[in-house]
This record gives C-alpha cells, sequence and structure tokens, in this order.
C-alpha cells in the first residue's frame, strides 16, 4: 500500500521543481536586458574578492544586507553624514530587491560579520578620489564579501550621489570601464555609479543588475 502511494506523490513533487524553474530562468533574462552588465564579476574584473584597500569590491553574500555607521572614534559619522547614508538608502536601495537593515551590534569578526560599515574620514583615500570602497573578509563564494567598508571624506563631501555610489561597489557594481559591454566612465546611463559622480539616482541599468543578481 505504502509502496502503490509513493508513485504518484513523488510525480507530483517533480512537477513543482519544474514550474518553479521557470520564473527563475525568466528573472535571468530580465537582467541581460540591462544596457551593460556592471556586477562582479564581469569580463574586465577578477573572478575573486581581493582583499586590500581602494580595491573595486565584489558582490555581498546575499541580500539581506546589514549596515552601521560608525557612532565613534576616529571614522565617526556626523549626524548629518548619518542622514544622508539613510536617505540614500531609503530613496535608492530600498527599491531594489536588496533588504537593508540597520545594526545596532555590529559584528566584526566570524563568519556574519555586518555586512557594510561607514565610516567618515580620509586616511588611505587615494587623492583623486572622495571616497572608496574594500572588502575584508570574504563570504562563502570568492566572488562575494562577508563584509565591505566605506570610508567617504568629510567637510561636505558626505553626498547622497557619493553615497550612492560607494554602495553601489559595496553590492557589485563596478564602473563603466569594468562593464559588459564596456561603457565610458561618464555615461549617463550608469547613474550614480559615473565617475566623477555627477547623478544622485541609482538609475534603471544599475537596478536591473542588482534585482537580476540578488
Ligand atoms: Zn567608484
Amino acid at each position: 500500500m505504502s509502496a502503490f502511494s509513493r508513485g504518484p506523490a513523488r510525480r507530483r513533487i517533480t512537477g513543482v521543481i519544474a514550474m518553479a524553474l521557470v520564473p527563475l530562468m525568466v528573472a535571468v533574462g530580465v537582467a541581460w536586458a540591462a544596457v551593460t552588465d556592471n556586477m562582479f564579476p564581469t569580463e574586465s574584473t577578477g573572478s575573486s574578492c581581493v582583499l586590500s584597500m581602494g580595491h573595486p569590491p565584489c558582490q555581498t553574500d546575499n541580500r539581506e544586507v546589514y549596515f552601521y555607521m560608525d557612532s565613534s572614534g576616529e571614522y565617526k559619522l556626523e549626524s548629518e553624514d548619518r542622514s544622508t547614508v539613510n536617505d540614500a538608502i531609503d530613496g535608492e536601495y530600498r527599491p531594489t530587491d536588496l533588504a537593508f537593515h540597520y545594526d545596532s551590534s555590529p559584528v566584526f569578526e566570524g563568519s556574519a560579520e555586518t555586512d557594510i560599515v561607514y565610516q567618515e574620514g580620509s586616511t588611505s583615500v587615494p587623492d583623486s578620489a572622495d571616497g572608496m570602497t574594500w572588502c575584508n573578509a570574504r563570504g562563502g563564494a570568492h566572488y562575494k564579501c562577508d563584509q565591505q567598508y566605506i570610508r567617504i571624506r568629510g567637510n561636505g563631501n558626505y553626498t547622497y550621489g557619493l553615497v550612492c555610489h560607494e554602495t553601489g561597489h559595496a553590492v557589485g557594481l563596478q564602473h563603466g570601464d569594468y562593464s559588459t559591454p564596456m561603457l565610458n566612465k561618464t555615461d549617463s546611463r550608469l547613474g550614480c555609479m559615473t565617475t566623477p559622480v555627477k547623478s544622485n539616482d541609482l538609475g534603471s541599468n544599475n537596478r536591473e543588475n542588482i534585482d537580476g543578481t540578488y
């Protein structure tokens, strides 16, 4: 009796799996409708996260993004800068498939570190840049990062557009010259990922790459 009832049940399960695969394949197709693939890794990047300051980082390790803003010490954000970070996350990243959560008890070691740590400061930021993002701990796959740091200069440089840009790096978005096909670094279709940053908008190309990845 049990052998007789297992057969039909197994066929029903197979049917459910096949149906679930169809929407997944459609979602990947949507990502390729984007102007360019600027989500790490691309043909113009390495395939693994590089753990060094100032190096463009890779993908964050999953769609649940926990972030922290330094609240004391050398890299503390002033209240105005904290508002700018929150505004840029609310305006540009909450409408994507990523889910941002503020982490008031940040974790700096182990296998589940706080995903993005925002800092204000200029130490080690290249003279040519107002900010930089780097990965300091890989997460799972070699192209994913468990913890990214974003450091932006103070004195008026902590702008909405630059927070949009550096947060884009922290979830894997690259500049135009690291995209496939390659775009001019100033191409407006890159939204806030142009260099220099000219727009406050994440824009549809970056949104499609994020939503196709996470
Ligand atoms: Zn950049």
